[in-house]
Formats: C-alpha cells, sequence, structure tokens
C-alpha cells in the first residue's frame, strides 16, 4: 500500500468541471490581476474568519510582511517570534532590518511560550507575532492582555489556521491583522501561490490595500513604498470553488486525528511516540498531524518511506540556527524546546480523502517498527 503524505487529486478531481468554469469565467472577462473574483473571494473570506476586511495578496510570506510593513516596522524595531516555524515568519522580519527576539516555544503546543514573552519586551517592540502551528492556535487571549497592557499589536501567522478557533474566535480575528497562505499544502489550497490578511481596522484595512499595489491608491500617485503583491484571478476563481468545501475538509482531517489517536492508543504506541496535545476551548484544523518521537525518529522515517509511507519534518532546524541568521548572534542552546522539536517531531499523512486502511497501515508499520 502507497500512503503519500499528502495527495490532492481527488479533491480537485471531483471539483474539476467548477474549477474549469470558474477558470473560463476569468479568461472571458480578463480579470486577471485582483479583478471581480478576488473582490467577491474577499468578501466570503472576511465572512469566514469573522473580520471586517480580507485582503487577497500574492502568498502568505507577503501577507506576514505586508502586516509589518502596516505598522512601519523597520531598522531599529524588534518583533517577538517563535524559532520553531516555517522561515517566512521571521524572515518578514529580517526582510524590513528590524529583529527577530525569540521566545521558545511550549512542548506540548509547539506555539509560544507565553510565560517567557514580558521578559522580551522592550521600547523597540514593534510587534508580536505569534504562530498557528499545525492549526492549533496559539494562546490569543492571554497574548490579548499582554498586547493590551504594553500597547503592542500582535500579528497573526495564520498560514497553517484558517478556521481554527480560540473560544469560538477564528483564527484572524484575533490580532490587528492575521496573514494566511493559500499555498497548496494548506487547508485551503490555491492552485499556485497566494495568500490574505485579515484584520478589523478601517484604516490598517486601508493601508493593506495600498500596499500590496505599490503603496498607491490613485494609479502612479505613491504614498507609501509598497509591494507587487496582489492575488491573481484565476487563484480568486479557483479558491471561491473551495472555500465552502474547507469546513468539511477540516472536519475530516479532524476525524483522520481522532482515528489515529484512538488507533495509536490501542496499539500501545503511547510510551514510543507523544499524540499531538490538543489544548480546551480550541478548534484544531490539523493542517498537520504531527508526533514527537524521542527516540529514533530518523530511522523511523527512513522506514516508513521504506513501506511506502511519506512523512515530513516540521521543521528540521530551528530557525535562530539557520545560516542566514547567523548574525543575528543567537546560539545553540538558546532555545531548547525548540531544538528538540526539530529533532523529535515527525508530520504523519493527515489529508481529507485519506483512507481508514491507509491509516491503520501507517499505525500498523509504526508499531512494527518498535516491536
Ligand atoms: C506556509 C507558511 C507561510 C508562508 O506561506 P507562503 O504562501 O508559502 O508564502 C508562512 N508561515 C507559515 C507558518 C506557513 O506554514
Amino acid at each position: 500500500m502507497k500512503v503519500p503524505l499528502l495527495d490532492l487529486t481527488e479533491q480537485n478531481q471531483t471539483l474539476r468541471p467548477e474549477i474549469e468554469a470558474a477558470l473560463g469565467r476569468v479568461l472571458d472577462t480578463n480579470g486577471f490581476i485582483l479583478g471581480a473574483e478576488v473582490a467577491a473571494l474577499e468578501k466570503e473570506l472576511a465572512d469566514y474568519c469573522g473580520t471586517k476586511h480580507a485582503i487577497g495578496c500574492a502568498s502568505g510570506t507577503d501577507a506576514l510582511l505586508l502586516a509589518l510593513m502596516a505598522f512601519d516596522v523597520g531598522a531599529d524595531g524588534e518583533v517577538i517570534t517563535t524559532p520553531y516555524s516555517f522561515f517566512a515568519t521571521v524572515s518578514s522580519i529580517t526582510r524590513l532590518g528590524a529583529k527577530p527576539v525569540f521566545v521558545d516555544i511550549d512542548p506540548q503546543t509547539y506555539n509560544l511560550d507565553i510565560s517567557q514573552i514580558e521578559a522580551k519586551i522592550t521600547e523597540r517592540t514593534k510587534a508580536i507575532q505569534p504562530v498557528h502551528l499545525y492549526g492549533q492556535c496559539a494562546e490569543m487571549s492571554e497574548l490579548r492582555k499582554i498586547s493590551e497592557k504594553y500597547g503592542i499589536p500582535l500579528v497573526e501567522d495564520a498560514a497553517q489556521a484558517i478556521g481554527a478557533e480560540e473560544f469560538g474566535i477564528r483564527a484572524g480575528a484575533m490580532s490587528e491583522i492575521g496573514c494566511f497562505s493559500f499555498y497548496p499544502s494548506k487547508n485551503l489550497g490555491g492552485m499556485g501561490d497566494g495568500g490574505f490578511m485579515t484584520t478589523d481596522d478601517d484604516a490598517l484595512a486601508h493601508k493593506l490595500n495600498a500596499l500590496r499595489v505599490h503603496g498607491s491608491f490613485e494609479r502612479y500617485y505613491h504614498k507609501w513604498i509598497g509591494l507587487n503583491s496582489r492575488l491573481d484571478g484565476f487563484q480568486g476563481a479557483v479558491l471561491r470553488v473551495k472555500l465552502p468545501f474547507l469546513d468539511a475538509w477540516s472536519e475530516a482531517r479532524k476525524a483522520n486525528a481522532d482515528f489515529y489517536r484512538a488507533a495509536f492508543t490501542d496499539a500501545g504506541l503511547t510510551e514510543q511516540i507523544a499524540l499531538p496535545f490538543e489544548r480546551e476551548n480550541v478548534r484544531h484544523i490539523y493542517n498537520q498531524f504531527v508526533i514527537r518521537v524521542p527516540e529514533r525518529r530518523d530511522e523511523l522515517k527512513q522506514f516508513l518511506a521504506e513501506n511506502e509511507i511519506g512523512t515530513d519534518i516540521y521543521y528540521p532546524v530551528s530557525l535562530h540556527q539557520q545560516e542566514c541568521f547567523e548574525y543575528l548572534g543567537y546560539k545553540t542552546g538558546d532555545f531548547p524546546e525548540s531544538e528538540r522539536a526539530s529533532k523529535e517531531t515527525l508530520a504523519l499523512p493527515i489529508f481529507p480523502e485519506l483512507k481508514r486502511e491507509q491509516q491503520e497501515y501507517v499505525v500498523a508499520k509504526i508499531a512494527e517498527f518498535f516491536a
């Protein structure tokens, strides 16, 4: 049996007629850059996230960059964030000349350890940028208290967390600006690059709308030095076809997660692997199902690959240890939980169309490995 980490074939084939019709509408109307499909999608996304505004852009990476630009983050600024995330979480900060100030992660959730944040705040702190890793929200209600106490805005890296909730509030609606990605492996994936930002603040929405088109409201008049970062009409059209299915897909991921949880427990494997920790009062959308394997993680990955089971490591190197960030002066040992996670985590297949037999096979092979 083959179990890929992610296979979009079934999803795309099922929706193929609707997707072709939607692409045809863009072709017929020449709405290639932003345009009517993107404008309609932005309304639907704002509704979905429970925010006043949603603003499309070219990628999740750009969403983060634009959000920080909206707060004028620059050379003398600091942004507090996690070292255990995708590269763009931090490159968005350094790209603006600002300094990422890392806070270690909670070993259970892999999200920011909020008890360590206040000690890192200085008068140069321009934003706090939590990541909702794997599809589970960081502790946003607690972060909100810190944000209000110090008057520092929150920027959510919600790239992996569209539809995730804490206390019934959706990702993107718990901060000044939420940042999302339509990279094909996310729960709502496009057919190319894309992203968007959410906000309830009219002034920020106004600025983000301009920043994504060279900082301009009126063509050839530039209020800010923005980016060329627009969502294209084809992506908008495809994403509008997919959005109505998003909740069913996220529920299917959650059902797959529950199945793994029961099966690994029944197989008596909870000593060898730690299952994902689900906090109370959250909706976890399981963009990834990540187990912790304290012993022999790389051997297990290799064994599963030999048995045609796809897995991946998110992420094998903490960001403070990346070669390009050496100049920041962090060193190995600075963020022990992040470093340990990079040696112990392993993502298993969890996509919505995964079959029960495939999951049983994954569990059986992991049991065989440890037997
Ligand atoms: C995917 C991702 C991004 C970047 O999104 P792109 O659309 O690929 O630029 C940023 N942060 C996190 C946590 C991600 O998972």
